[in-house]
C-alpha cells in the first residue's frame, strides 16, 4: 500500500482524542512510506493529519474543488494540490489516487465519502480496501446500526465483513496493508463514477 485516501472531520470534534489519532496516523503513515490522499483543506481533522505527515517529512495530495478553496482553507504547503470543479470530481480523483481508504471520525461528508468508496466496491467500480478508524469508539453506534441493516437484510454479510473497524492505528495500518495487497488488481471504472 502506497497511498491511503483519509476521510476527516472538517470539524476537529469534542474530545482532543480525534486531532490526538490524526496526529499518530500521521506519524504511522510516514514511518511505513505511505502517502496521505485527502480533501485539502487545513481545517479541523482533515488539517491535523495533513500537518502531521507534512511535519514527518511524508507526501500529502489534497483534492478540493474550487468551490472549498476558502471555506476549508486550501493548504498551499501540500506535496501536490489538486483543484477540482465538483465535489464528484473530487471524489473519483481521491479514488484514483489512494490504493486504500480509512474513514477519521467525522459528520455527513465523511459518512458521503466513506459510504461511497464501499458502494463502488460493491458495484465492482473500485476495488480497495476500506476501514473505519474507531477512535474512543466513535463508531461503535454507527456499526451498530450497520449490523442492524444484516439483520434486517439489506446489506450483505460479506459486504459488512469486509469492512475492517480498528481502534489501534498501527493495526489499522497492517490490516489495510494485507487486504491492498490480497487485491489482484487495482481497478477504477471512471465511466461508472
Ligand atoms: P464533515 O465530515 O461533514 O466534516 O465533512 C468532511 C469533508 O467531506 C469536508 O471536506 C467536506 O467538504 C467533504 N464533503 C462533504 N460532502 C461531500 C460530497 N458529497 N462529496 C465529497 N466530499 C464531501
Amino acid at each position: 500500500m502506497k497511498s491511503l485516501g483519509v476521510f476527516c472531520g472538517a470539524n476537529i470534534g469534542a474530545n482532543k482524542a480525534y486531532a490526538l489519532a490524526a496526529d499518530k496516523l500521521g506519524r504511522l503513515m510516514v514511518a511505513q512510506g505511505i502517502s496521505l490522499v485527502f480533501g485539502g483543506g487545513k481545517v479541523g481533522l482533515m488539517g491535523a493529519i495533513a500537518e502531521s505527515v507534512l511535519a514527518g517529512g511524508g507526501k500529502a495530495i489534497g483534492v478540493i474543488p474550487q468551490s472549498l478553496v476558502d471555506r476549508e482553507e486550501a493548504h498551499m504547503g501540500l506535496t501536490e494540490l489538486h483543484v477540482v470543479q465538483t465535489m464528484h470530481e473530487r471524489k473519483a480523483l481521491m479514488a484514483a489516487h489512494a490504493d486504500a481508504f480509512v474513514a477519521m471520525p467525522g459528520g455527513f461528508g465523511t459518512f458521503d465519502e466513506i459510504c461511497e468508496i464501499i458502494t463502488w466496491n460493491q458495484l465492482d467500480i473500485i476495488r480497495k480496501p476500506v476501514a473505519f478508524y474507531n477512535v474512543a469508539g466513535y463508531y461503535d453506534r454507527f456499526f451498530e446500526m450497520i449490523d442492524y441493516c444484516v439483520a434486517e437484510g439489506f446489506i450483505k454479510p460479506i459486504h459488512r465483513e469486509a469492512i475492517i473497524v480498528e481502534a489501534d492505528p498501527e493495526v489499522l495500518l497492517q490490516k489495510l496493508t494485507g487486504a491492498a495487497n490480497a487485491t489482484s488488481d487495482d481497478l477504477v471504472d471512471f465511466e461508472r463514477i
